[in-house]
């Protein structure tokens, strides 16, 4: 896929071309980005869901639109022990 151009309006938004958006997952209204600091730029990429407290995308459990892992959850558990 070719870069693009685009000019930011004076608040700062940028659109995402509707294809990028397609291709990239992230074409539904409401749907949560991620900026991500770059060395030479700003990475934009679908909010995954992470573990609250190390950021692991692994083995995650739900709870009230939050997420946590299964190593922590476990290591919360020992620690009411
Ligand atoms: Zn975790």
């Amino acid at each position: 896929m070719e870069s693009v151009e685009r000019k930011m309006d004076q608040i700062g938004r940028v659109v995402i071309p509707r294809h990028m958006r397609t291709a990239y997952g992230i074409d539904g209204e409401g749907t949560d980005v991620e900026l991500i600091p770059m060395k030479d730029g700003i990475l934009i990429r679908q909010l995954k869901p992470s573990c609250l407290v190390c950021k692991s995308e692994d083995n995650l459990i739900s709870y009230r639109d939050r997420y946590i892992c299964e190593e922590c959850l476990k290591g919360f558990n020992e620690q009411d022990k």
